[in-house]
């Protein structure tokens, strides 16, 4: 039986998360999904939001779960009794931090390995982060995420403003 498990911070989910979450729950027996909880980036959704979203679009998905952890990834994936770290590459400009990332998990505990799945072409110029900006001044958002999690992210930016 082998579990994965997918850290990251997940403010708000995108079409870009879920195609790497249905991309490795075919790879894996059991993907569990970390929200994290000590960003040092101060998110715009609560952990506890954050799950609720990523378990509404997932909820087709049998064999994944949704937590939040704190600390470090590594520390989650053993909890987890977990063989991998999967995370997601855009371009290349993901790939210098991710590795460095990958190869400081690895020293931490050689027994778990990151597995990277490249992104979908489609989606590889998406972030939460640009998500939330065209949300704040109001563009048009449902392009890149869940029908569910626009209306959130609109409702969270109304209360902001
Ligand atoms: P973190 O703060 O850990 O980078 P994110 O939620 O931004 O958290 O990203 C979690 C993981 O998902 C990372 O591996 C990131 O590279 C990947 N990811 C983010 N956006 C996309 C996307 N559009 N396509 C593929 N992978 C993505």
């Amino acid at each position: 039986m082998i579990t994965a498990v997918y850290p990251g911070s997940f403010d708000p989910v995108t079409y870009g998360h879920m195609d790497i979450i249905e991309r490795a729950a075919k790879l894996t027996d059991r993907l569990v999904i970390g929200v994290l909880k000590n960003n040092t980036k101060t998110p715009l959704f609560s952990s506890d939001e954050r799950v609720n979203m990523l378990k509404k679009v997932t909820a087709s998905l049998p064999n994944v779960t949704v937590r939040s952890f704190e600390g470090l990834s590594v520390d989650f994936a053993r909890e987890e009794g977990a063989a991998a770290i999967v995370r997601g590459l855009r371009a290349v400009t993901d790939f210098e931090y991710e590795l460095q990332l990958a190869q400081t998990n690895r020293a931490l505990a050689p027994g778990v390995d990151t597995i990277f799945l490249t992104t979908n072409l489609k989606y590889s110029y998406l972030s939460s982060s640009t998500v939330k900006e065209i949300a704040f001044f109001g563009g048009d958002i449902s392009g890149f995420v869940h029908p569910e999690i626009a209306a959130m992210v609109r409702e969270k930016i109304k209360e902001k403003q």
